[in-house]
This record gives C-alpha cells, sequence and structure tokens, in this order.
C-alpha cells in the first residue's frame, strides 16, 4: 500500500473538516450582521472625514482670496492718497480731471474687492455651516459605531476561545486534504447556502439537497472506493447513515 490516504480516510478528513467549517459558521452566524455594520459605519465616518478635510482645503483657499482681495484695497487706498497729494500739485484743470479719473477707478475697484469679500467670506460661513452640520451626524454616527463594537467585542470574546481552537483543528484536518479535493470543497461550500459541501446519505437521499439518491449509489458510497458527489448539488456523499430500523412499540395487539 502507498502512502497515500485511502478513499475512506480522505472522506473521513472531509467528514472532520466539515464537522469544524459548520461549528465555526454557527459561531460567525451569532455575531450576524454585527462585524458588517461595524465596517459600514466606519466607512461612512471616514467618508465624512473626507468631505471635512476637503472642505477645510476649500475654506483655506476662499481665505486666501479673502487676503488678496484685501491686499488689493490697501494698493488701491495707497494710490488714492498718491493721487490726491498729486491734485494739490496740479498745473491745470484737465491734469486735476484726469487725476480724479483714476482715483475713481481705484474707488470702484475697492468697491469690487469688497463685493467679492463679501461673496468669498459668505461662502466660507456656508462651508463652516456645512462641516458642522457633517461633525454634527459624526457624532451621533460615532455613538453607533461605539456600541456596535461594544456589542461585537463583547459577542467575539465569549467565542473567541472556542474559535481559536476551532480554528486551530481546521488547520490540522485541512493538512490531511490533497489540495485539489481542498479546492473542490471550498468551491462547494461558498455556493451552498448552509455552507455543507461534506454531506451523509439520509434516509435514501442527500442530506445536502434531499435528493434521493439510487441504491446501487448508496451502495458505492457504503463501499467508499471512490469519493461520489450527489448528482443533483455537487456535494460530497461521504457515508450512508444508518437509521436503526425502530420498531415503534404499538400499544395496540400484537
Ligand atoms: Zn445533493
Amino acid at each position: 500500500m502507498s502512502t497515500e490516504s485511502t478513499v475512506s480516510q480522505k472522506l473521513d478528513a472531509l467528514m472532520a473538516l466539515q464537522k469544524i467549517d459548520s461549528q465555526i459558521d454557527e459561531l460567525l452566524k451569532i455575531r450576524g450582521d454585527l462585524p458588517e455594520e461595524v465596517r459600514d459605519l466606519e466607512d461612512e465616518l471616514a467618508g465624512y472625514e473626507t468631505r471635512i478635510g476637503k472642505f477645510k482645503a476649500e475654506i483655506e483657499e476662499l481665505n486666501q482670496e479673502v487676503v488678496k482681495g484685501k491686499a488689493g484695497m490697501k494698493d488701491s487706498e495707497k494710490l488714492i492718497k498718491k493721487y490726491q497729494e498729486q491734485q494739490n500739485n496740479v498745473r491745470n484743470n484737465r491734469e486735476f480731471e484726469a487725476i480724479s479719473k483714476e482715483i475713481e477707478s481705484q474707488e470702484l475697484d475697492i468697491q469690487l474687492f469688497e463685493k467679492k469679500n463679501r461673496e468669498t467670506l459668505f461662502r466660507v460661513e456656508k462651508k463652516n455651516i456645512e462641516i458642522s452640520d457633517i461633525e454634527s451626524r459624526m457624532l451621533g454616527r460615532k455613538g453607533d459605531l461605539e456600541a456596535k463594537k461594544a456589542e461585537l467585542d463583547s459577542i467575539v470574546s465569549e467565542s473567541t476561545e472556542e474559535e481559536k481552537k476551532l480554528r486551530v483543528g481546521r488547520e490540522t484536518a485541512e493538512a490531511k486534504i490533497e489540495e485539489r479535493l481542498m479546492y473542490s470543497y471550498n468551491r462547494i461550500r461558498q455556493n451552498s447556502i448552509n455552507g455543507l459541501a461534506v454531506v451523509k446519505v439520509r434516509r435514501g437521499a442527500c442530506g445536502g439537497c434531499f435528493n434521493q439518491v439510487p441504491p446501487q449509489r448508496q451502495a458505492d458510497i457504503r463501499e467508499k472506493k471512490k469519493i461520489i458527489v450527489c448528482e443533483h448539488c455537487g456535494r460530497v456523499l461521504a457515508d450512508v447513515e444508518v437509521i436503526e430500523e425502530l420498531v415503534a412499540p404499538t400499544k395496540t395487539k400484537a
């Protein structure tokens, strides 16, 4: 006999792995949607952080515009002062008028700067309001997250030791199964709602999909000469469960 395991041993290994996986599934089921809800809330909060960051950068830019506007106003004021001094030394009316035009133009510029700055500051204000809206929403969400996390932590801590043991057991069980078989096992499990890839024949039916397994096939399964899968669902049929032929005790006369 070669060192390769027999079909019977392979089936035993698969059954052992299935048993562990079903227990892990059960543990994870208790955690329910909590892990996902926690992740969703974390994503949502991260999204808010990003938006706030974007708004703050925009506010920074707008404030720079205001600073530029103020500098522009100062320049115009300086020019006006300079022109007014020049007006004191004009030689004629025409020169005076020309300088007056310059002054008017600068005054107009100042008004434009003021208008633009008012608008910019209004936009800054709006963005600040949006930020505080988001921040108050975040506060609520953070509360939700803390609660969900605490709930999840308590569930996880209750089952964490058990899960660790199961995971170690799973590794040991997996090590006994050849890669190709492991691949099929994982594939079947992924496609199965109940996470069952290896089942027994029960009352003449596949334990996974409950379709009938023909008697000859059942006999082949019992022999364990090769790995047989359910022709309906593809699950590995590891064994045929022996059901004790219980004869119900009848109260009526024998
Ligand atoms: Zn089946």
